[in-house]
């Protein structure tokens, strides 16, 4: 069993190519929303009381950053 990088504790279930981490379940879903959350503040995309528009291919990633801005982007306007 191959442990995440992270965590060290769960079984790596994802390999991430350009940084040689082996990351489980929980521990690659946390680094995904730290990294929309990071670069959301890095680029200062919004502002309060910003309306936000995605546009939803069908495909992992918009289907990702939908899902993250929904429920796990505090600070964040929410949908009206
Ligand atoms: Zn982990």
């Amino acid at each position: 069993m191959v442990k995440c990088t992270i965590c060290g504790v769960k079984e790596a279930s994802y390999a991430r190519l350009y940084s040689g981490e082996k990351l489980c379940t929980k521990c690659f879903i946390e680094s995904i929303e730290y990294k929309v959350r990071t670069t959301i503040a890095k680029h200062k995309m919004f502002e309060f009381n910003d309306r936000i528009a995605v546009a939803v291919s069908g495909g992992k990633d918009s289907v990702s950053l939908l899902h993250i801005l929904a429920t796990r982007a505090e600070g964040l306007p929410r949908a009206s």
